[in-house]
């Protein structure tokens, strides 16, 4: 682990002046389609900290968009993924392959719920994992269709464009997208038109009615939706959506795919969301926090629907790289011997009650939710449920401005949202809750 002081430091203003001259390299070398957050050049991090290249030290409420869960140079992913680095980079698993892969695909079939025969495949990125998901469950169903939700978001490969909801950044100018997706609703519970208690139920049913009357069932091969909506807003589908959708799956032989690339790993307090509910996916999709920053993902499912495509279908040239499954097994060790789903719990449980107490002094706190360590507040415009993406803009540029990196989200951009790294240590989480409240004072 590198060890950086576990302290927040600004010693420049944010960006300071090394940040922006490599920011001003930068506008004239990479393409302006990638963005970023906050360009504050990184140098080194760790633990809940980030170190900047003119020595400001910011507190992490973002783990690199939910990867970095054990921290962003965890001591066994460095250790084995060095270790690995020094034996062979690649050998590519589809030519000659080896240990790590296979280890890799045990340890996902212990960890994922259900106690089915398991497999998996393993890839580069989460939407590449997505669309393989599709491709094996099309194999094994013999039919077409794909249904999502709305807010639903799936990646940025043409496919997933597909599968995601919301067209600004993802989607604008960049199509015509895949056929033979269909979106029906998702029990958003703040802002279903009859209540919360209803959403679970009423969001379920008029799904459920679209997918018979629009596609009907026998022609859908797979429903994806991600046990609690990432991009889309921290949307935790109300209780009882989940298991009534699983259930019509299962029903209809459509395959039910849980897209925790976001949700999984101990991010919400238990090593996969959908386990909240007890649902049981057919196939699980996973990325971001399951090889601590190397990137890694992989489909797990039911050992029949994975093998359903014949041998050579899917794949890829980099797909379980050696030194990324090195990383993964160091980072599901971390998860494992730091107990990290209790870690999300107690982050919960501290962000809530910091949260509600900001949320009684300022009415445009519209709704406060999430789960373990992927926690999230929507804001509003006073007195209404009108989406406030001003001040959600002004209040993140505060914390940012006072070393915090916090991001933001929602179809509707009025979604504040933390991922602190689950080592996060219980200081800075505090000292983050507390920037963030001096920020709503100042705005
Ligand atoms: C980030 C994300 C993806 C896409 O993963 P990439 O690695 O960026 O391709 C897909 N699904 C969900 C739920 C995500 O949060």
């Amino acid at each position: 682990m590198s060890a950086i002081p576990q302290e927040r430091r600004i010693v420049t203003a944010i960006p300071g002046p090394k940040s922006q001259e490599l920011q001003a390299r930068r506008l004239g070398a990479v393409a302006g389609g990638v963005g970023s957050v906050l360009p504050v050049f990184a140098a080194r991090a760790n633990g809940g900290i980030i170190e900047d290249v003119d020595g400001n030290r910011l507190i992490d409420f973002g783990s690199g968009i939910a990867v970095t869960s054990v921290g962003s140079s965890a001591e066994a992913v460095v250790r084995r993924a060095s270790a690995q680095l020094a034996e062979f980079t690649h050998t590519c698993f589809m030519v000659t392959p080896y240990e790590g892969y296979v280890e890799v695909c045990e340890q996902l079939a212990e960890l994922t719920p259900g106690d089915h025969a398991k497999k998996s495949a393993l890839f580069n990125s989460g939407a590449e994992a997505v669309e393989n998901a599709v491709k094996i469950a099309r194999a094994y169903t013999k039919r077409q269709a794909v249904v999502v939700f709305d807010h639903g978001y799936h990646g940025r490969t043409n496919l997933t464009m597909a599968l995601t909801a919301k067209n600004m950044p993802y989607k604008n100018g960049f199509g015509p997208f895949a056929p033979e997706i269909y979106r029906v609703p998702v029990a958003y519970g703040y802002r279903w038109p009859t209540g919360a208690e209803n959403a679970g139920a009423e969001a379920s049913a008029q799904a459920i009615d679209m997918i018979v009357k629009q596609i009907g069932a026998e022609n859908v091969a797979a429903i994806i939706i991600e046990p609690v909506l990432g991009e889309g807003g921290f949307i935790e589908p109300a209780k009882g959506f989940l298991p009534a959708i699983s259930k019509f799956a299962t029903d209809n032989g459509i395959v039910f795919v849980a897209d925790e690339i976001q949700s999984g790993f101990c991010r919400t307090g238990q090593w996969f969301a959908c386990e909240d509910e007890n649902v049981v996916p057919d196939l699980i999709t996973t990325a971001k926090g399951i090889a601590g920053g190397l990137p890694l993902a992989a489909v797990t499912g039911r050992a029949e629907m994975m093998d359903a495509p014949h041998s050579g279908g899917l794949g890829g040239t980099y797909g379980g790289n050696p030194v990324a499954c090195a990383a993964a097994l160091g980072a599901i060790e971390t998860m494992r011997e730091l107990d990290l789903n209790a870690k999300a719990k107690r982050i919960e449980e501290v962000m809530k009650a910091r949260l509600a107490a900001i949320q009684e002094k300022y009415d445009i706190v519209g709704d406060i939710r999430g789960r373990g360590a992927m926690i999230a507040i929507e804001l509003v415009k006073s007195g209404t449920k009108d989406p406030n993406p001003e001040a959600t803009g002004t209040l993140a540029k505060a914390c940012h401005a006072e070393g915090l990196l916090v991001l933001t989200c929602g179809t509707y951009g009025n979604v504040l949202r933390f991922l602190p790294p689950l080592v996060i240590g219980e200081d800075l989480l505090n000292e983050g809750m507390d920037i963030i409240e001096a920020a709503f004072a100042r705005v």
